[in-house]
């Protein structure tokens, strides 16, 4: 096989051997016993992933499929849903709300910064709201949700939470058990996908619900959905013998082996694995002059926005990254062009990151910029090294 890339975009992340052998095992029918007590697995392993005692779904799909079932089995249509937008994959909610006929309100942040909490919490007084989606860290921006402080805001509203962890989930804790302030203050429903920090490739869409997530699920009677209404897929989750859409065999094998990855490591190691990986790659990137678009205090431990400097072009210094196997990522909307976007989670190692910003110092110096290379990997290693020593 030719050298692999190191795909440091904020999803697909790399994905190791072990993973892939385990997609390229034996294709099986989806009710063979060996096949399903596999799939059985990787539904309590999920369940453990969230520490909920409400159900979990997992079907073939990606992180937008995964949107729409929490949004679908919870929302009625002309019902409210508040969205707290930091970026682009906040706004995709309204999209989405809008063609179920929900009633749709957005909170958007300035790009690179946090919504003011008490915005949200006025807003929550104008109107009886039934949702309210957190994008725990949004994709465009990387800019991470303050958890601690939303949720209680939102559930004393008696609103459910909905949590976007499509770039989270597996890099930072997502305890559906936690309470937030009060017994019932916690979080309703975790939405993710299996391509950016579980460390698979694309194709799973991964949701959990509580019991009050269930229960407005009941509420709703029928739904105007039918592969994403949960109703049809709760049976097949209890017991995955049965049969409702054929699941993708080869990404379960791979999720089994991905998840035990992850619970081995611990969720608690990773979260602090994350953090450090993302101060040590803003601290390299500041070390060349570069500045994240998020304020250090509100930045995501799993991928970085870094603005260029004045007169770098983007896509000849992607090119040059790419051409020593280094992909990133280049930015949305009004941030096209202005800035890049690298992601550091999953399976990702500090050896990964230390070669990519050796690339990135070389092709600055090859774009004309003075910069020094050794003091950019000293300030990576340092937060990497005091993440250890913790
Ligand atoms: C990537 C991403 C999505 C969309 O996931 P797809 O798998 O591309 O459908 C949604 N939300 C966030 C926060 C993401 O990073």
């Amino acid at each position: 096989m030719d050298k692999r890339d190191l795909l440091l975009i904020p999803g697909p992340t790399p994905v190791i051997d072990e993973i892939y052998e385990a997609l390229a095992l034996e294709t099986r029918g989806h009710t063979d016993p060996r096949f399903v007590e596999i799939y059985k697995h990787t539904i309590e392993q999920t369940k453990q992933l969230f520490q909920t005692d409400g159900e979990v779904f997992v079907i073939a799909g990606t992180g937008t499929l995964a949107m729409e079932m929490a949004i679908v089995n919870t929302v009625g249509k002309g019902e409210n849903l508040l969205v707290i937008s930091h970026g682009y994959f906040g706004d995709r909610f309204t999209q989405l709300a809008k063609a179920y006929d929900i009633q749709v309100d957005v909170l958007q942040s300035e790009w690179g910064e946090q919504i003011d909490p008490s915005i949200v919490e006025q807003t929550l007084k104008t109107k009886p709201y039934k949702a309210v989606t957190i994008t725990h860290a949004d994709t465009s921006t990387g800019v991470v949700s303050d958890l601690d402080t939303l949720v209680p805001i939102i559930k004393k509203a008696g609103a459910l939470v909905i949590l976007d962890g499509v770039v989270a989930t597996a890099a930072l804790v997502e305890n559906m058990s936690k309470t937030y302030g009060h017994p019932d203050y916690k979080i309703d429903v975790v939405l993710t996908g299996s391509q950016k920090a579980i460390g698979m490739p694309p194709g799973l869409a991964i949701v959990a619900f509580n019991q009050t997530a269930l229960k407005a699920r009941e509420q709703l009677g029928q739904v105007p959905a039918y592969y994403c209404d949960i109703k049809n897929w709760q049976q097949i989750m209890e017991d995955p013998s049965k049969y409702f859409a054929t699941p993708p065999i080869n990404l379960i094998y791979a999720y089994k082996e991905a998840l035990d990855i992850v619970l081995k490591e611990g969720m608690e190691k990773r979260e602090k694995r994350h953090i450090a990986y993302g101060r040590g790659i803003r601290a390299a990137m500041r070390a060349y002059g570069m500045q994240p678009l998020a304020k250090e205090e509100v930045a995501a431990p799993t991928l970085s926005c870094i603005l260029y400097p004045e007169g770098v072009d983007d896509a000849t210094f992607r090119n040059a990254l790419a051409l020593r196997g280094v992909i990133v990522a280049g930015s949305l909307a009004h941030l096209a062009g202005k800035a890049f976007r690298i992601g550091h989670m999953g399976n990702t190692t500090p050896e990964m990151l230390e070669i990519a910003i050796e690339a990135i110092g070389e092709v600055l110096v090859e774009q004309g910029y003075s910069v020094n290379i050794e003091k950019a990997k000293i300030a990576f290693k340092e937060e990497i090294e005091q993440a250890v020593l913790k």
